[in-house]
């Protein structure tokens, strides 16, 4: 019966949006080989499909399947069976955490894990020093990841990358040493958490996969079934390929692999076709999307590259992590080559030096259509940039659901009034540029879809009732249309994020109707229902 159903037709019935304007409302869609083939009356449906195709009610409200524009899959796999220490609320918190992952482990191995924290959610107001982190361990390396961006290391860890007060800070990066010139084991940046990363054991295929195989069930029981997975080295696009080879990537990928501004562009698109990288992948599961850039550090860091100086500095005005130079290059390159560039620019003068690279670009060779992205651009992009965006046909990645998280954080350092006009949704949207919507999770209290719609429609911060900027809030269809065709634009993928005749058949039934329901019930809703390319993949009815 399973088979027959994989190969055969089916109609699925209920109450169906499909985002499509002419029609956004109908009663059944009819799917043949993982596609939509018709949409609309049952009738219509049903004269789709030979006579005795299944029909498959849902229930609920059915929507596209939905899209997450940047997402960290792998990763988020990865973090799954590894220490984790988001939530710890005091330094001691975190010594006993590492204690007890440490205390499984023989006393040469790595501790590996993630220590998404910022120094006010720690009771102390700062982080673990080095010898806090070196009792804790045991002695042991330790290497926690701060939101792919910064690190934390234990002595140990540092004398195995050959760290000591001798070793220059790489391009892009700090080794953040103390009175005395001593490394204190916080890594700004990745080409210096690199430093450390890359001593540790490194991780092997069969690991990657079994990350994959993880998380993705977490993923489409939130009714995501796209995501762009937005920074990946050779080795774990090898792993996307393994998977959608063996048929066990479910959740539809757009993989971007990630670029090096020390390197020439054909020399890193070298080491990934190297590697055995197809870089030209275009299947339904797994495409190679634009090349991965960080061009400036993050807003709850404290690090993006802004216009005016970060408040209680002496005219600090954040890191820029790939030159101007090298970011040319890429976006040169990429152009020439018919490919885009996603960079991660959080603020405005990284936001202004990502859209003159492209402008650049896009004099030598058209760049719209091709996938050229500003990654985040949350802290103030202005209107400027809004108009020259829409001019390039440049995309936008944004994450409403960071502006809950890091909201408290930046409202201490900037003022309400500033955060307010952060993650400006209302006003990309009136400017007429493409934006996908996105979770930077997988944090999974945020990553849900249906957490975004109520936050993107709320404007709701961590610990406040009040709305922070409402005027950049975005209505219940804008919402929905940011996790469909938004993101589909972003994910490469036109085919996806709509249910219309020649789409794929990913669809999602939701026991909230999100067009009509408040914010509120969207964000207390669930999902029903899971399908990719007309099957089943997620089940809780
Ligand atoms: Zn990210």
């Amino acid at each position: 019966m399973q088979d027959a159903l994989r190969s055969s037709a089916i109609v699925v019935t209920g109450d169906i949006v499909t985002m499509e304007p002419r029609r956004e409302r109908v009663d059944a869609i009819a799917i043949a080989h993982g596609r939509v083939v018709a949409s609309g009356s049952r009738g219509e449906a049903a004269a789709a499909c030979p006579s005795g195709t299944p029909v498959l009610e849902l229930g609920g409200t059915v929507v596209p399947g939905l899209i997450d524009s940047h997402v960290h899959m792998l990763w988020g796999g990865r973090a799954m069976e590894r220490l984790d220490l988001a939530g710890a609320a005091s330094v001691e918190d975190v010594e006993r955490r590492i204690a007890a992952a440490a205390a499984s482990l023989p006393p040469e191995a790595w501790i590996l894990g993630t220590a998404s924290l910022d120094r006010e959610d720690l009771r102390e107001g700062r982080f673990p020093t080095l010898a806090e982190l070196d009792r804790a361990a045991g002695g042991r390396p330790l290497f926690l990841d701060r939101r792919a961006h910064d690190a934390f290391a234990s002595s140990a860890a540092l004398r195995l990358a050959g760290i000591d007060r001798s070793t220059a800070d790489p391009p892009g990066g700090v080794i953040e040493r103390d009175g005395d010139g001593e490394a204190t084991g916080f890594l700004v940046e990745r080409p210096a958490a690199e430093l450390v990363e890359h001593a540790a054991p490194s991780d092997t295929l069969e690991d990657r996969l079994r990350w994959l195989a993880a998380i993705q069930p977490e993923f489409l029981s939130r009714g995501i079934t796209s995501v762009v997975d937005p920074a990946l080295t050779p080795e774990e696009l090898l792993a996307f390929q393994a998977a959608a080879d063996r048929g066990e990537l479910t959740v539809r990928t757009t993989a971007m692999p990630l670029g090096d501004g020390e390197v020439e562009p054909e020399g890193m698109m070298a080491r990934f076709t190297g590697a055995g990288v197809d870089l030209d992948r275009r299947d339904d599961n797994l495409r190679i999307g634009p090349i991965k850039l960080f061009l400036d550090g993050g807003g709850s860091l404290g690090t993006a590259l802004l216009r005016e100086p970060w408040p209680g500095t002496d005219g600090y005005l954040g890191n820029q992590t790939t030159s101007t130079a090298g970011l040319r290059a890429y976006c040169s390159w990429a152009a020439a080559n018919g490919r885009g560039v996603g960079v991660h620019c959080v603020g405005g003068a990284a936001i202004d030096l990502a859209l003159e690279a492209f402008a650049a670009a896009d004099g030598e060779h058209p760049i719209a259509g091709l996938g050229f992205t500003l990654i985040h651009a949350y802290l103030w992009p202005s209107e400027e940039n809004m108009a020259r965006a829409r001019e390039l046909g440049v995309l936008v990645a944004t994450q409403a659901p960071l502006q809950w998280s890091f909201g408290p954080g930046l409202v201490r350092r900037f003022g309400i009034a500033a955060v307010g006009r952060a993650h400006p949704l209302r006003s990309w949207l009136s400017a007429g540029v493409t934006v996908g919507g996105g979770s930077d999770g997988p944090d999974f209290e945020t990553v849900a879809p249906l957490f975004a719609f109520w936050q993107m429609r709320r404007r709701t911060i961590q610990g406040r009732d009040d709305a922070v900027g409402p005027g950049e809030a975005v209505d219940a269809r804008e919402a929905l249309a940011l996790y469909t065709t938004g993101a589909a634009a972003v994910a490469l993928a036109g085919d996806r994020g709509r249910l219309a005749p020649g789409c794929v058949a990913d669809l999602v039934a939701l026991d909230v109707d999100p067009l009509t329901a408040s914010p509120e019930a969207c964000r207390d809703g669930s999902v029903l229902a899971t399908m990719v390319g007309g099957e089943i993949v997620h089940d809780a009815r």
